[in-house]
């Protein structure tokens, strides 16, 4: 099927108040392209270096999500455009991402990403982590930076019960954030494997990339 037909299911699929974010990373543009005539406007790259190359070429109405682990050293990179940077899993990355935003005279959205899965390779804060950021005096004091919401990714497992737990413990600590900050409206949670469970559990948000426009061709 056609990357359009992909995401008019997708998207037929979502329910209101769940946006999408089309996760493009390793796919030529002539692809986004072709997402971007269908009427998609979120991109989710995981590359600075690729998703600043698409940004210069591709419509400036587009929204550019960084969806991977940020290296402190290249938020330089994408400070002038980012919308959103759901990797944030440090105050020492807020204050980087801050000091670059300010340059451009620009408040960067981000969220914090909790670690819920059970592997040990994905990154992100524990619930303690989280809401002792979201309480700390400094957070306040940066003031291109607005923490907006929590990302998470679930374990890659079959076991739906497990992704449902997980998914479902983000949920939790999301209200409780909210409760204690009010700029904290976005969950993003769910992939192309998971993100009906991801929906059902309340997430805002969902990142779907191989479901739209195929596997990836790593070389
Ligand atoms: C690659 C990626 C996705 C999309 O994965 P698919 O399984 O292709 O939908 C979502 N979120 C993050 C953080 C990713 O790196």
């Amino acid at each position: 099927m056609s990357i359009a037909e992909n995401l008019k299911i997708i998207k037929s699929a979502l329910p209101e108040g769940v946006s999408l974010v089309a996760v493009s990373k390793t796919k030529p543009v002539a692809d986004l392209m072709e997402a971007y005539e269908t009427g998609q406007r979120i991109f989710g790259e995981n590359k600075i270096q690729e998703m600043t190359e698409k940004w210069e070429q591709l419509p400036k109405d587009i929204e550019w999500h960084m969806i991977g682990h940020v290296q402190r050293n290249k938020v330089k990179y994408m400070a002038e455009y980012v919308s959103l940077i759901h990797g944030v899993d440090s105050l020492k990355l807020l204050r980087e991402i801050n000091k670059q935003a300010s340059k451009y005279q620009r408040s960067i959205s981000c969220l914090l990403q909790v670690h819920i899965a059970e592997e040990e390779t994905k990154f992100g804060l524990d619930e303690s982590e989280v809401l002792a950021l979201l309480q700390s005096n400094e957070l306040r004091e940066l003031t291109h930076v607005k923490v907006v919401g929590l990302m998470g990714m679930a374990t890659f497992t079959d076991s739906e019960a497990q992704i449902r737990k997980e998914f479902g413990g983000l949920k939790e600590l999301f209200d409780q954030a909210a409760s204690i900050d009010s700029e904290i409206r976005i969950l993003s949670m769910g992939m192309s494997g998971d993100y009906k469970i991801a929906i059902d559990c309340g997430s805002t948000m969902v990142r779907i990339g191989s479901s739209i426009f195929g596997a990836r061709n790593y070389h």
